[in-house]
């Protein structure tokens, strides 16, 4: 058993009891199709002490031999309120992540929620988090009321991740209010389909919209193994050069790249397995990405950890990939220390 890789989860989900009831008050005065779908699910005891009660997750990481949660506020998180309300929000969720971390330095790792209705707020808030909290990344849930990191105005967030070196995880959310209504039959709004259309999308623009040429060094992170992306890659170049060859990029609204659109995606972006429980796409994946840009995830609480855990331990990888995926990748892009050393730090050795 000790010959096990260590198991690091790094899209696992919380959200203070403060967000939850803020949220169930927001669906008092604001009727979306996001908000009548997630009042249902706030309002299960078993869904809200998953996702409230840090502690409680422990017993199931240590009945399924999980090491430790990289932590991160649930979708849409604080990005459902206005400006002050989400800024207030993001403290609390973070200030409520470093305490857990604290009372559980070996099992624990957090991501920074942060406001991007405030950008300004946002980016001194990545800098706190990442800061005196010690946190180990920062988490953005897709778009916010409908807008997209490609908007410049944004751009202070992703100035303080690259000055601390931070990831910036680009988690799911319902599409946008503009966006939803194709969605809004047949369960199509959440994971089945509308978080993945909207975090690709979400994605593209990005490239598309050059934040890679204005942030060389940024790093972002997907979940479900790249939200189908690593399937586009050529399809992106080979379409994207076909409408500069037209001369389309002024009629389209295109920006000039230095860069491939795949060429960003390889260079910048970070995949995880969350939700993704089958050997085809993680072994693509592997191909497209490289083996040291795809980490393991759960997806806790909306996955089964008993399954997660039984694919990854099963799928076909040699030694040294397993490692990686595992747990090695983790370790090096959030800067979280390996098990020795954080048990030595507890004790103080
Ligand atoms: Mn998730």
């Amino acid at each position: 058993m000790t010959d096990l890789p260590r198991l690091i989860a790094t899209e696992e989900a919380f959200a203070p009891r403060e967000y939850i009831d803020a949220f169930l008050d927001l669906t008092k005065s604001v009727d979306t199709a996001t908000s009548r779908y997630l009042a249902i699910y706030y309002r299960q005891a078993e869904a809200v002490r998953q996702l409230t009660d840090l502690d409680y997750r422990i017993a199931e990481m240590d009945a399924h031999g999980v090491d430790l949660h990289l932590i991160g506020i649930t979708g849409p998180g604080v990005q459902a309120f206005d400006a002050a309300r989400g800024t207030e929000l993001a403290t609390i969720a973070n200030d409520t992540l470093a305490a857990a971390i604290g009372r559980h330095p070996t099992r624990f790792a957090g991501l920074a929620a942060v406001a991007p209705q405030d950008p300004a707020a946002a980016a001194r808030e990545v800098d706190r988090a990442l800061g005196s909290l010690g946190l180990n990344g920062v988490i953005i849930n897709s778009h916010t009321h409908g807008e997209y990191l490609d908007d410049p105005k944004f751009w202070p967030i992703f100035e303080a991740a690259v000055a601390r070196d931070a990831a910036v995880y680009l988690h799911p959310t319902f599409p946008s209010d503009a966006m939803i209504e194709p969605y809004s039959k047949y369960g199509m709004m959440g994971a089945l389909w509308g978080f993945g259309a909207d975090t690709s999308l979400h994605a593209v623009r990005m490239i598309l919209g050059g934040v890679f040429d204005a942030f060389p060094t940024l790093k972002v992170v997907l979940g479900h193994l790249g939200e189908a992306i690593p399937f586009w890659l050529d399809r992106l170049d080979n379409r994207h050069a076909n409408i500069v060859r037209r001369g389309g990029l002024g009629p389209l609204g295109m920006k000039q790249l230095a860069k491939s659109p795949s060429a960003y995606f390889r260079d910048n972006f970070w995949i995880t397995t969350s939700g993704m429980m089958s050997d085809p796409p993680l072994r693509f994946c592997l191909d497209r990405c490289g083996d040291d840009r795809v980490l393991f995830a759960i997806d806790y609480p909306y996955e089964q950890t008993a399954e997660a855990v039984a694919f990854i331990r099963a799928a076909p990888l040699d030694r040294a990939t397993m490692d990686r995926v595992t747990h090695a990748n983790a370790e090096a892009l959030f800067r979280i220390a390996p098990l020795a050393l954080r048990r030595a730090a507890v004790q103080g050795v």
